[in-house]
Formats: structure tokens, C-alpha cells, sequence
């Protein structure tokens, strides 16, 4: 495998660039709506202590769903994976979209941890006696596994998202009536709302993404974040389920362990080998940031690594 190097992270980005005009920020969260579409950052760190950044890596965004790999990290720490995945959440990829209920009624659990309501379903599981102390739980995790102090909310996507998000609403009282979700539905739902406005850089993201490809441990500090099982259990997901109904286009195009979130941030783990941050709010129709693929199929192939 080639070395990575600026000079591939440059081109990368360049490459990238050209894609942004395809794409368009999230219009139903009114906070995403006025993002500047043109952003675009690349940072990567790897498992022996390079840290390389382009272009809009330390431009703060709303990491959104990539909160979702945070949240169930947590889940799986407090509750363990048999009774999350017997009882509360599936594993299985859907073609529909992230916000979708359709199954809810036929199939009760909620298909995987990456779709809103499985991502509900996990935040429900997470050990807290109030949502604020849920909250400060996976504020405190969140922050210790981007490596960073520098993590704060972004009140103005906070309150978009609450004042917009009568669907996650309505997943949520629905997991609640069919017993899905643990605990109070209102608490339940500020947690979620608050995960997904949290502020975030590449930098941070490609940090997270190192300690799952890392096997839990962050390298920097050599301590244990998370089980290596958990890691494995979250970039397998990711493969499956981290581009929502794109997953199985980005496993042919790209094949690394993904996560997207509408903020415009994909965070991507390289088995021992490195973390991969990649920013740019201008999403295609899946929610997926368009410049940020195309910035990970051009590192596929210039590093020469596909993991199919
Ligand atoms: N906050 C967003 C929502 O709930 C997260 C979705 C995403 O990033 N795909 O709709």
C-alpha cells in the first residue's frame, strides 16, 4: 500500500470539489438549509501517528447521524450486544430511507442502528435516570473518542431540529407503543436531537473513525474506549448499514467502514490502518455528502486499497 500523503489529500480534495454543484444541504432541517454548499475538508490519522489535513478540515458542522455510531458504542457498553440486538434493534440494511417508518408496523424492531428509529431505539437503551444524564454520558464518550475538548452544541441546529422533527417524533411514540423504546419518549427524543447537533470538524471525525479502526483503542493515548468486539460489530454496520440506502453503491465504489450524517460528514475506518474524516454539506438524494464520496473513492484508489 502506498504511503498516504498531502500530496493525495490535495488532489483528493480538488477532486472533490468539482463535485460539489451536484449536490444540494439538507432543506428540511431550516439550520442545514443555509450551510455554504462549497465546504469541503479531508483529514486523515493513522494507527502510527500521521495526522494530514486539506482544504475545510477544521470547519465546525453538525455531525448528525455519524452521532448514531457514538450512541450505539454507548448502548452496547451499558447493556451489552445480545440484549441490544435480541430486544431492541436489528442488524440488517433496509433500501428505505433514514427517516423512514414503513416497517415500524410490520416488523416492530426497528431494522439496524442507523436508521432514526433504530438510533432512537439505542439512545432508549443508553444508562441515564434523566435525559440529561444521558446526555452528559455520551457527551463526555463523544468527546474522548474525537480526541477533542473542543466539542459544543450548536443551539441553532438544536432548536431546527427540534422545531422540525415531528417525524423522529413520530418513530419515537411509536417504538413506544410497541414497546421499543425504553424510558421517557420527550427525554428520548432531546437526547437525539441534542447527539445530532453537536459540532463537530474532519479532524474530529477522522479521530473517532481511528479508534474503531484501531480496535477500540485510541492510539494517542493508548487507552481502551471501547471493546474490540464493539469496534468490530460497528464497522461491520457500517459496511451494511452507514450510507442508509446508498450502503451497497458505496461498498462497490469505495468498501471502507462508512458513516454519513446530513451535516455533510462522512467518518470511515480503515482496518489498523487509519481514520478518514471527509466534510462537504452538499448531499445527494440519499443524504449522503457528494464531494466526501468522491473524496474517499479517489484515496480507494490512489492508496490502492479496496477492501472487496
Ligand atoms: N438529525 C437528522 C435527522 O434526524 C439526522 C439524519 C442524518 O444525518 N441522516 O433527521
Amino acid at each position: 500500500m502506498p504511503n498516504i500523503t498531502q500530496a493525495m489529500l490535495e488532489e483528493a480534495l480538488a477532486y472533490g470539489r468539482t463535485f460539489t454543484s451536484q449536490g444540494k444541504t439538507a432543506q428540511y432541517i431550516p439550520y442545514l438549509r443555509h450551510v455554504d454548499r462549497d465546504l469541503v475538508g479531508i483529514s486523515v490519522q493513522t494507527a502510527d501517528g500521521q495526522r494530514l489535513s486539506a482544504g475545510d478540515a477544521q470547519t465546525r458542522f453538525t455531525v448528525q447521524s455519524i452521532a448514531k455510531v457514538v450512541a450505539l458504542a454507548l448502548a452496547l457498553q451499558d447493556r451489552g450486544e445480545k440484549y441490544l440486538f435480541s430486544g431492541r434493534v436489528g442488524l440488517e440494511p433496509t433500501g428505505d430511507p433514514f427517516n423512514s417508518i414503513i416497517r415500524l408496523e410490520t416488523d416492530k424492531k426497528p431494522y439496524n442502528p442507523f436508521i432514526n428509529a433504530g438510533a432512537i431505539a439505542v439512545v432508549g437503551a443508553i444508562k441515564g435516570r434523566t435525559g440529561t444524564e444521558k446526555f452528559e454520558r455520551l457527551f463526555r464518550f463523544f468527546e474522548k473518542l474525537c480526541g477533542s475538548k473542543g466539542i459544543s452544541l450548536c443551539g441553532e441546529a438544536y432548536l431546527s431540529e427540534r422545531e422540525t422533527g415531528d417525524k423522529n417524533r413520530a418513530l419515537a411514540y411509536h417504538l413506544k407503543a410497541t414497546k421499543m423504546l425504553e424510558g421517557d419518549v420527550g427525554e428520548n427524543l432531546d437526547v437525539y436531537f441534542r447527539m445530532c447537533s453537536l459540532y463537530v470538524t474532519a479532524e474530529d471525525i477522522a479521530h473517532l473513525a481511528l479508534v474503531l479502526a484501531n480496535r477500540g483503542v485510541d492510539p494517542v493515548t493508548g487507552e481502551r474506549l471501547m471493546a474490540a468486539e464493539h469496534a468490530r460489530i460497528i464497522r461491520a454496520l457500517m459496511v451494511t448499514c452507514g450510507m442508509y440506502e446508498g450502503s451497497g453503491e458505496f461498498a462497490v465504489k469505495v468498501g471502507f467502514p462508512s458513516k454519513s450524517g446530513v451535516g455533510g460528514g462522512i467518518a470511515s475506518a480503515m482496518l489498523d490502518r487509519m481514520g478518514i474524516g471527509v466534510f462537504g454539506p452538499a448531499l445527494d438524494g440519499r443524504g449522503n455528502s457528494v464531494a466526501g464520496i468522491a473524496m474517499l473513492e479517489y484515496l480507494a484508489k490512489a492508496m490502492d486499497i479496496r477492501l472487496f
